[in-house]
This record gives structure tokens, sequence and C-alpha cells, in this order.
């Protein structure tokens, strides 16, 4: 009898994220990555065009992170963080903050994006509890996304995705996005709301998994300045955007106002290993110094501020700070703008935008659109079958790509868009 692939092994057993099993293409086994580029058992190679969810921003198995995250392999794997520490957790801490809005004082660790979420948002609610006061309401943009377990998708948009739980998630109080018509309105909505609120949470420039949905710094700013005004702590999501994305290091450096706490992954690591970090300010912290036990933040996760992610963190934060990186940014963010203006005016082109290194298209389907149409699929795998991994969020594709990536890889994954404009 023939072995079996490692698909079909992967369908006998495994449950993919995102993924309705019943008729899911077999998974592409992938067997070694480099730069821009998967490679996959069958020889076919991919252009990784999303940097495998956003992840991975210096390439695959970059051999300077690989070097240092074995060097810690063999020194210390991991250590409970509770009572101990140890050298990179406490690094990288130093070099993190130092790199922060001036406002952010203390470090937290996780292991994901949803988790640094779920811990800004128990830090605001128990900063207003420890003081005697029960706010627990949260304010968020319509479109939002800051994560899959629950305090996290309770903060996002109610979609389709949340359906099953939406009795189950906590009371929030969505907004649209921001803009020169509706600023006013909008912060009088929030001082209508304003003794309920505990925090606003937001994505600060671009709603990722939104849509790419982008929006101005000097609205974001008002709306945070009109927060602190009604006492309602913020939070910048920064886990899509953190670490060189959006063009600077972090998105809120485009901001003139600084968020109470600030939530970090993806980037984080150099989509090396899993980790997450939330960030406040000494106010929030300092509301949990106590004699009392109770104010205590109860908190925490096996693999805290693990040794050898910490390792891969500080290996990507020495590239992120390399003068080519920054290179890189800029003629990414070049080569985007150019092309948006090659096919602006195509008639399938409903809409594109683009901030730093990010390009979204809104395809024009002239029918209703939903994250579950053909269109969707059709272009997945038509980008697939050119050897390009584009994962559209409905009928929008965006490209999120590894700031290593060459001009004429960039060029190829322009030329792919064009033709599939004239095919679907
Ligand atoms: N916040 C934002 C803005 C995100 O884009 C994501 C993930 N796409 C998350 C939080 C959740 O991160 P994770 O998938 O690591 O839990």
């Amino acid at each position: 009898m023939a072995e079996k692939s490692l698909a079909e092994r992967d369908q006998a057993l495994i449950w993919h994220p995102y993924t309705q099993m019943q008729n899911a293409a077999a998974p592409i086994p992938i067997i070694r990555g480099e730069g821009v580029f998967l490679y996959a058992e069958d020889g076919k190679k991919y252009l990784d065009a999303i940097s495998s969810w956003w992840v991975n921003i210096h390439g695959h198995s970059h051999p300077y992170i690989a070097k240092k995250v074995s060097e810690q392999l063999n020194r210390l794997e991991h250590v409970i963080f509770a009572g101990f520490t140890h050298p990179g957790a406490v690094e990288l801490a130093e070099r993190l903050i130092n790199i922060l809005p001036n406002n952010q004082a203390k470090v937290f660790y996780s292991d994901n994006g949803s988790t640094a979420v779920e811990v800004a948002l128990k830090m605001c609610f128990q900063f207003w509890s420890n003081q005697g006061m029960e706010k627990t309401k949260v304010l968020a943009f319509n479109n939002s996304y800051h994560g899959d377990t629950f305090g996290a998708m309770a903060v996002s948009a109610r979609s389709a995705f949340t359906r099953p739980f939406d009795k189950l998630l906590f009371e929030v109080e969505f907004i649209d996005l921001p803009n020169q018509d509706n600023i006013e309105q909008l912060k009088k909505q929030i001082s209508s709301l304003k003794t309920d609120l505990s925090v606003f949470i937001f994505e600060p420039l671009v709603q990722g998994a939104g849509g790419m949905q982008m929006y101005e710094a000097q609205h974001l700013d008002e709306l945070i300045k009109h927060c602190r005004k009604e006492n309602i702590l913020t939070i910048a999501d920064e886990v899509m955007t953190g670490f060189g994305r959006t063009g600077r290091l972090f998105a809120s450096n485009y901001l003139i106002e600084k968020s109470d706490l600030m939530c970090f992954s993806k980037g984080l690591t150099g989509g090396t290993m899993a980790l997450g970090i939330t960030t406040c300010s000494k106010a929030i912290y300092d509301a949990f110094l106590s004699d009392d036990k109770l104010k205590t933040l109860f908190h925490g996760h096996s693999f805290t501020a693990n040794p050898i992610a910490c390792a891969s963190a500080l290996a990507s934060m020495d590239l992120l700070l390399e003068p080519e990186t920054e290179q890189n940014l800029h003629r990414i963010e070049m080569k985007h703008k150019d092309f948006a203006a090659k096919i602006i005016s195509h008639k399938k082109v409903k809409c594109i935008r683009q901030t730093g290194t990010i390009l979204a298209l809104e395809w024009e389907t002239f029918a209703e659109t939903s994250y579950f149409n053909s269109l969707r699929d059709n272009l997945y795998n038509f980008f697939l079958d050119q050897g390009i991994i584009l994962r559209p969020l409905g009928n929008i594709i965006y490209i999120m790509p590894p700031y290593c990536i060459k001009n004429e890889d960039l060029d190829y994954i322009y030329t792919k868009i064009e033709e599939a404009l004239e095919r679907f």
C-alpha cells in the first residue's frame, strides 16, 4: 500500500483555523522557508505576500534570528516567570520601552496578540475597580478586530465569525471610524456614554482583519484626546501595525496623543516565535500597587516571556533597527504608490488604499459582496496557482510583504494582480 502523503496524514487528524473542514482543499505542505519564499513538498515555491498572517517581517528562516534562537536554546529554554526572570526578558523590555512613545513605562509578557489584548483589557477594568469604580463598558470601532479569545472577540466587531458567541460577549459600544465630517458627532457620542466607559481600544491607522480600512492620524488624535478628557483609558492595539508595518516603527508614531496601553505580537519576534506584550503607563501600573493583595493583576500564562521567544524578538529588533530595514520600508512604500497610481482607474478597482508597506485593493464586484463570496476563493486560488500567497478578505486583496522582498518580486505580484483584474 502506498505511503500516505503529509496532506493526507494532516487531514486524518488536524482541524485547521478558519477552515470549513468538510470541503477544505488539502493543505499545502511547506517544508522549508527562505526569504520571502516558502517551499512546498512537491518543489513548488510560494511568494509569501502576506507575511504568513502578518507576522514575518524579515523573511523566513532568517539566519541571524536562527543563530540567536539556537544559542538561546542551548542556554535556557524556559523558566517560570513568576518569582523569576532572565536576561532576554529584561533586555527586551529595556529596548522596547526605549523605542516606544515615552509614556509607556511597564512591560507585561504573554504569548500572542489575543492575550496581549486580554491583558490590556483586564488592566483597564481592574485599574478602575482597584480605585473603587465599576467601569466595565468598552468603546471600539465598527469593523474592528482584536483577536479570537473571548475578551478580544468581545471588543471586535460583531460578524459572521462571532455570531455563535454574540450572547456571551460583554457590552461594547461601537463607533464609526473618524473622518473630517463625523469627528464632532463621535465626540458627542462618547461624551454621552462616558460614565460607563472604561476604555477605548483601537487599531491605530489600519484596521487589519476588518478589510484593511485606513483612517487619519489626526482624527484618531482627536478621539484619544477627547477620551482622556472624559476619563476613558485608551489601548493602541499595535499587534498588526507594530514594528515597521505602517512605514514607521509603530503606527502610534504618527500620533501626537499617547495611548495609556499598547499591545504587540506578530512582528515582535520577526514571526519566529509566539510572544505577546502589553505595555502601559506608570499611572496604570501604580493603580495595582497596594498592601491589599486583592489589587494584584492575577494573570499569567505558562509560557510568559519564554526565553526563546525573547531571543527571537531581540534578534528581530536588531534587524528592524538596521538602516537597511528603514530603506526597505521606504522602497516598498514607493513601489506600492507607483502601482496604486497605475491601476487606480481600472474599472474593477473600487478603491485602493495604502499605509506604509500595506497596499489594499477593493474589487468592484457589481454585486453584493461578502467574505464568503466566490470571488474571494477564485482570487485566492488564482494567486496560489501563480505561486503567490494572498488571502483576500472578501473582495479586498492586500499585499503585506516581509520587508526584505525584492523589487522584482513585488513587480511579479503587481503583474499577477493586473492579470487578475482582467480575469475576475
Ligand atoms: N489584534 C490585531 C490588530 C490583530 O490583527 C490580531 C491578529 N490578526 C490580533 C489582535 C490577535 O492576534 P493573535 O492572532 O496572535 O491572537
